[in-house]
């Protein structure tokens, strides 16, 4: 599943590491009820709310914008063979998403910067690929940028050498998808309004977008004509547009989470702006309207490869 739109002088092309990624609600949020999901499924239909399990459907997306001669991946995904046994949706990947990457057109020696909105399992696992035992960079002409609190956080966690639980599983992610990369790529750290490209009208910038980690960022496409949002996990799944409240279990500071995204899907609305979500299942990007009745989400026109 891909698509490709023009946003500015900007290409935007979506490459999906899986279709469906399905979770029991409460596994999801744990404070949702069932008459929230029987709302989601209502409003949003099957592709999001599975009929017969009542699970959430989401997927994984990575997106690749190319901007006057650069060529940036947005979010690299989970990644194979990752060792997570304490996140079992995110354990032992063996998909065919290189060649996916390649199908959509991109090769990855060419690809010039990585971003991660975060440094969680499902957003920076293709940072890396397995060469016989050793964890390489994947893009190795890439630089790659990192969340300035983003990286000094999941640094000390790892430092910390937890031995149980989630912790455990996200010092291995920062053992094999990131250390690997300060020790034998191009990296940098960036914050809250850096250019990752401009080429024209047209500009690629990192936000600060708090909440579900300390330093979790979002990238934006900013264009006269236009703009877009890689939201990373702002929003996880729709059923938070109907019931704001909703705070993903992994979440740092829920609160916090929470007015990150109001404000970002508000803007969303008020400005037109494109939302590419990381893990809306669908082969286009949305639009969002506020209405009596709150934010509606619809798909937006595109072209579609
Ligand atoms: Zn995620």
């Amino acid at each position: 599943m891909t698509f490709e739109i023009q946003v500015g002088e900007a290409t935007v092309v979506q490459v999906t590491e899986l279709e469906r990624w399905p979770f029991q609600p409460r596994e999801l949020f744990p404070a949702v009820r069932d008459a929230h999901v029987a709302g989601a499924a209502e409003a949003f239909g099957p592709r999001f709310v599975d009929e017969a399990t009542g699970e959430l459907v989401l997927a994984i997306h990575t997106y690749v914008i190319r901007l006057g001669g650069t060529a940036l991946v947005v979010d690299t995904g989970n990644g194979n063979h990752k060792e997570r046994p304490n996140l079992p949706p995110h354990h032992r990947f063996d998909t065919d998403f290189l060649e996916r990457f390649e199908r959509a057109g991109v090769d990855v020696r060419d690809v010039d910067v990585v971003v991660n909105t975060h440094l969680h399992p499902d957003h920076c696992g293709w940072n890396t690929r397995l060469d016989g035992d050793r964890w390489l960079p994947t893009f190795p002409a890439a630089t790659y940028v990192f969340g300035h609190d983003e990286l000094a956080d999941l640094r000390a966690l790892a430092t910390a050498n937890p031995t149980e639980g989630v912790e455990a599983d996200l010092a291995r992610a920062y053992e094999d998808s990131v250390r690997p990369v300060l020790e034998g790529g191009r990296w940098e750290v960036a914050g809250d309004g850096h250019v990752l490209a401009a080429h024209g009208d047209t500009s690629v910038v990192l936000r600060a977008a708090p909440g579900h980690t300390g330093g979790h960022s979002i990238v934006e496409i900013r264009s006269p004509g236009g703009g877009a949002v890689l939201c990373g996990d702002v929003i996880h799944h729709p059923v938070q547009l109907l019931y704001p409240h909703l705070s993903q279990a992994g979440d740092a500071d829920p609160a916090l989470a929470s007015r990150t995204r109001d404000a970002l899907l508000g803007r969303c609305a008020g400005d037109a702006l494109l939302l590419l979500p990381a893990h809306f299942p669908g082969d286009h990007p949305f639009t969002l309207t506020r209405t009596d009745a709150g934010l509606r989400l619809s798909s937006a026109k595109g072209e579609r490869g």
